[in-house]
């Protein structure tokens, strides 16, 4: 791993909805071309964090910077100008919408700004990476498997050219195969330079590919590390390792 600066830092950040709060005081740094995972059972405030950071939730208290610039109060919508990526839970790709059509979606920020072609060679790059989606660029988005919407949601992620990619359980409910293929294509990201925050549930997948981790319980960071001492620890193997139905993990999707 390599040092070369923190990318994100939240410090001490209070959230929730309304009156609940949810999040009571969560620090966490991501440094460049890192690959952090944050994992924790349901309700642990992981989703609620990525809130936070994209500006749909505001902070209480504490602070959020990407490099230099203070996050909070700039808005969900100012974050891809800002090279902020994020594949929300249960994916929210246009399902009466083709492949292609959600794709350019995924630029529409650049449109008019840049030339075309410089969008189409995002779109050749995303057809490399999945090129189930190029196969089917004329089908519409509802009709793909889980997976390949998963890859969709990614795909459309990317057309923005993040710098950051915050994703929210991207294996949910997805076979094993697929979950190693979309683990497999995330750390190939990074190998290209990108950063990369990963809320995941399925721990081992998400650890095998991580330089770093946080666990969250109850709206606090209970735990951190490098990945592998994560794998190894103890507390991590009972809660998240320790297959369905023993952990914490209370979903079967
Ligand atoms: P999951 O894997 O279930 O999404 P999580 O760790 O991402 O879990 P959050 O979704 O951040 O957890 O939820 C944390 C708490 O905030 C939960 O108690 C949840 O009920 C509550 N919560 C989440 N979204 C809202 C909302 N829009 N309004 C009110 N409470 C919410």
């Amino acid at each position: 791993m390599t040092h070369d600066g923190t990318m994100l830092a939240v410090e001490g950040v209070v959230a929730g909805y309304g009156r609940v709060q949810v999040l009571h005081g969560v620090s966490v740094q991501v440094r460049r071309r890192e690959i952090v995972t944050l994992n924790g059972p349901n309700g642990a405030g992981k989703t609620t964090l990525l809130n936070a950071i994209m500006g749909v939730v505001t902070p209480r208290n504490g602070q959020i910077r990407l490099l230099d610039r203070d996050l909070v109060g700039v808005g969900p919508e100012r974050m891809v100008h800002l090279g902020v990526g994020y594949v929300p839970e249960r994916r929210q790709i246009f399902a009466s919408m083709t492949v292609l059509d959600n794709l350019w979606l995924g630029a529409y920020h650049r449109l008019g700004r840049e030339e075309k072609r410089y969008i189409l060679q995002e779109m050749e790059r995303v057809f490399t990476i999945f090129p189930v989606l190029r196969e089917r660029e004329r089908q519409v988005a509802g009709t793909l498997s889980g997976g390949q919407q998963q890859m969709l949601a990614l795909g459309r992620a990317l057309m923005a050219k993040p710098d950051l990619l915050l994703l929210d359980e991207p294996s949910l409910g997805l076979a094993p195969l697929v979950v190693a293929e979309i683990m497999r294509v995330i750390a190939e990201l990074r190998r290209g330079g990108m950063t990369v925050l990963l809320v995941e549930q399925n721990a081992k997948a998400a650890l095998a590919i991580a330089d770093r981790g946080y666990v969250m319980e109850g709206g606090r960071i209970a735990l951190e590390g490098r990945a592998q001492e994560l794998l190894a620890d103890e507390r991590v193997q009972r809660a998240y390792l320790g297959g369905r139905g023993r952990g914490a993990r209370t979903e079967n999707p």
